[in-house]
């Protein structure tokens, strides 16, 4: 199958979270399974810093672009993933992150930026470009991409369409006059069109025009046709609930291998689980906590903001450090509330409470080699992915039974215990209460004398959550996509 992967971030050319490891990841697995899969993302000046032999591919007619659109190609790092740069001068080539200005804020022409690349994907799945190439199928994710599938829409002969949320929490919802500012067709504007209480949504776009929805993991699919987690969009995920799935990200399993990991100190694995100890150290070494052998070190790590739960981590922090031997690292970065309550949390409790706040891809490998158990109480988490670096690298998860967590993490519950197949510890109750309630279930295992922590870990490391299984399953959701856009 031929497939144009489309994204606004993809690792290692540039990420702001789960989105960039499933672009960077999910085309080289597409690729093993041999589908001619070509990425395609904006030609943000970090990206284009990190391909090399970046060759032009001619330019693209791109209705309402305020200057000429190149195309770009090269290849994706360590892959023969073919990657092509939407280059758009003054829209993309600024500093640091592909969303927010150096302050924080959403860059202002953020509808203008992501309607120029989506309109240039369209040119290239249609076949429009100098490539000589036109996919199958068009994998569009986010609403950065949500303009795709309804603009491809109206062609008879089109690609057929894959749209994956990986997030409902955003949205891409832009005024009226935005809208008109683009030149968007008027017939958009309808309850079956583009038009979302009063404003449009480039979100609702990628759902109710694509062939294919799919999103994360199986929970979360079916969380986000409820009110509580549909964000207003209950209404046309259940309209479209016949065409919308659930599949798993997977990891990338090279760059997250405790037994090859060039970023921490000591190699480990499921038969050699003892050496994962001197990682412990060297955390407690990075992060300045006490050294301490047997400490029962709490790893967190995630953007700071108030979907991670990182507020209910603090307020535990009372019943955590009352006992003896607990310790927490925390790294991530965000909300500037959030991270001056991490940075008061561990000036209260010094040499025993940690936080670096910064995004630190290397720092992160090492919090989760060297870490006991890892925090991850998240509101909501349509997939979640450090639950399953944790999984990986024996660092046993703490998790709210909530999307892709609920799917990935088995409950250490007697009967679990007894058959062999817990892997973590799940709570139902976002309050500190419900937390701590899961945390005093991992303390008081943790303490028990023999094998049983390590078992528990060594489970988890035995998980496979690879992306060959998920590969397959978007291998069989191209297909779909194909025959209902055949048919359509
Ligand atoms: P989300 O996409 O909501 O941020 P995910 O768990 O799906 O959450 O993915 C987050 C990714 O970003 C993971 O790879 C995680 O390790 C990484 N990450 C988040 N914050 C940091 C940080 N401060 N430093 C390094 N990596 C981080």
């Amino acid at each position: 199958m031929k497939i144009l992967f489309a994204s606004s971030e993809a690792v290692p050319l540039i990420k702001t979270g789960g989105l960039g490891d499933v672009s960077g990841s999910l085309p080289p697995a597409l690729h093993s399974l041999g589908h001619d899969v070509r990425l395609i993302l904006p030609a943000y000046s970090d990206a284009v810093a990190r391909i090399s032999d970046l060759e032009p591919l001619g330019t693209l007619e791109v209705a309402g672009a305020p200057s000429r659109i190149r195309l770009l190609g090269g290849l994706l790092a360590d892959s023969t993933v073919p990657v092509y740069l939407v280059e758009a001068p003054g829209l993309f080539d600024r500093p640091g992150n592909p969303y927010v200005d150096l302050d924080g804020r959403d860059w202002w022409d953020n509808p203008l930026r992501f309607a120029v690349f989506d309109r240039a994907v369209v040119e290239v799945a249609l076949g429009h470009s100098a490539l000589g190439w036109r996919p199958d199928v068009v994998h569009t994710n986010d609403w950065q991409t949500g303009l795709v599938s309804p603009l491809l829409a109206d062609y008879a002969e089109r690609p057929a369409t894959l749209f994956t949320i990986h997030n409902m929490a955003y949205q891409g919802s832009f005024d009226r006059a935005i809208f008109d500012a683009l030149g968007l067709p008027a017939h958009w504007w309808s309850v079956q069109g583009l038009e979302f209480y009063g404003k449009f949504s480039f979100l609702k776009g990628g759902i109710a025009k694509s062939d294919i929805v799919s999103t994360v993991s199986p929970t979360y699919a079916r969380e986000i046709r409820q009110p509580h987690l549909g964000y207003g969009l209950q209404g046309v995920l259940n309209h479209r609930a016949d065409r919308l799935y659930g599949i798993l990200n997977g990891i990338d399993y090279h760059l997250w291998d405790p037994a090859s990991d060039p970023t921490i100190p000591q190699h480990f694995s499921a038969e050699e689980f003892h050496l994962k100890r001197r990682n412990k150290t060297r955390l407690q070494q990075a992060f300045g906590l006490e050294e301490r052998a047997d400490g029962m070190l709490f790893g967190h790590i995630g953007r700071l903001v108030e979907q991670k739960g990182i507020d209910l981590i603090l307020a535990v922090l009372p019943e955590l450090m009352a006992e003896p031997d607990t310790q927490l690292a925390i790294l991530g970065a965000g909300d500037k509330r959030l991270e001056a309550a991490a940075r008061e949390a561990s000036a209260r409790y010094p040499g025993r409470v940690a936080c670096r706040i910064a995004y630190d891809e290397a720092l992160s490998h090492l919090v989760e080699a060297g870490s006991v158990c890892f925090l991850m109480p998240s509101r909501f988490e349509p997939c979640g992915l450090n639950q399953l670096f944790s999984l990986r690298y024996g660092t046993v998860p703490v998790v709210h039974r909530t999307g892709g967590l609920a799917d990935t993490v088995i409950d250490a519950g007697p009967a679990q215990v007894a058959d062999h197949t817990a892997t973590g510890f799940v709570f139902d109750e976002t309050t500190p209460a419900g937390l701590w309630g899961a945390i005093g279930r991992a303390i008081e295992y943790w303490r028990r004398p023999g094998v049983w922590w390590e078992q528990l870990a060594v489970n988890g490391m035995r998980q496979d959550y690879s992306w060959a299984a998920s590969a397959r399953r978007y291998e069989e959701l191209y297909e779909v996509a194909r025959g209902l856009a055949a048919a359509d």
